[in-house]
C-alpha cells in the first residue's frame, strides 16, 4: 500500500514543469514555481494552472512590478518594452516588462523546405499558418535524421515545428493563439494532431475547446521537450 501510494506520488511529480510557463488569471503569464518561492517574489499563486499541479507546484504571477506601472512580469520573449530581472519569480526569463502590450513574434519570414523529404501536406501547412500569423513564426524544422515509419511524424516528413520564441530552449506563450489556430483549421490543414505548451490535441479524438483544456502530456524534460517554445503539428 505504501509503495502504491509513492509510486501516485512520483507519477504526479514527474507532470509538474517547474519554472516553465502556465497561464493565470485572465490569462496573465505565470511560472510554475513552488508556493514559497512564489510568494518570496510577491507573486499571486493560482490552483490548476500547471501541469498536475502537484508537489507544492503552482502557477505563479506577478501583476505589478516596479519598472513602470504598466509592467507585468512575463517570458523576456513575449515583452514588447525593456525587461527588468531580478523582479519576477521563476527562472531569469521571467522578467519585469515595461509594457502591458504583448510583444509576440516581430521574426522576419521564415524559410520554407522544399517539398521532397518534407511532403507537400506539411510544406503547403507550414504556409499557410505562417501567412496567416506574419512575424510569429521565426524558424521552421521538418524533417529530422530518422528513419520513416520512426517514433516522430518527423521521420516521414509530415509534422512541422514552427519555433515562435526568441530562440530554441526559450519559453513563450504565444504559441497558444497559434495552437488553437491549427485545431480551427483542421480540415485545410489536414491535421493529425498538434502540441504546444505539455498539452496536445487530435481531431480524431477531442473536440473543440479552448487550448487550457486541451489533454495534458507528461513532463518529457525542459522547454523545448515541452513544446513551450515551439508548436508541432502533425500531418495526414
Ligand atoms: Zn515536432
Amino acid at each position: 500500500m505504501q509503495l502504491k501510494v509513492l509510486t501516485l506520488i512520483m507519477a504526479a511529480t514527474a507532470m509538474a514543469a517547474t519554472n516553465e510557463p502556465c497561464f493565470g488569471a485572465d490569462g496573465r503569464a505565470g511560472v510554475c514555481v513552488s508556493t514559497s518561492a512564489c510568494s518570496s517574489a510577491g507573486g499571486i499563486t493560482i490552483a490548476g494552472g500547471c501541469p498536475a499541479d502537484a508537489a507544492d507546484i503552482k502557477c505563479c504571477t506577478k501583476a505589478s512590478c516596479s519598472n513602470t506601472s504598466a509592467g507585468n512580469c512575463r517570458w523576456q520573449s513575449d515583452c514588447a518594452g525593456s525587461s527588468v530581472a531580478n523582479q519576477c519569480p521563476g527562472p531569469a526569463q521571467m522578467k519585469c516588462c515595461s509594457s502591458a502590450a504583448t510583444g509576440f513574434g516581430g521574426y522576419a519570414a521564415p524559410a520554407f523546405p522544399a517539398v521532397g523529404a518534407c511532403k507537400a501536406v506539411a510544406v503547403t501547412g507550414a504556409k499557410t499558418l505562417v501567412a496567416a500569423w506574419p512575424g510569429r513564426v521565426r524558424q521552421i524544422y521538418c524533417t529530422r535524421d530518422c528513419a520513416c515509419p520512426g517514433t516522430s511524424d518527423h521521420c516521414c516528413g509530415k509534422a512541422i515545428d514552427f519555433m515562435c520564441s526568441d530562440g530554441g530552449g526559450i519559453p513563450t506563450t504565444s504559441g497558444r493563439q497559434l495552437a488553437e489556430w491549427v485545431m480551427n483549421n483542421r480540415a485545410t490543414l489536414n491535421l493529425k494532431y498538434v502540441i504546444y505548451g505539455q498539452k496536445i490535441w487530435n481531431p480524431s479524438q477531442d473536440s473543440v475547446k479552448a487550448w487550457t483544456s486541451w489533454r495534458p502530456m507528461e513532463d518529457r524534460g525542459d522547454v523545448t521537450q515541452n513544446h513551450w517554445d515551439h508548436v508541432h503539428v502533425s500531418f495526414n
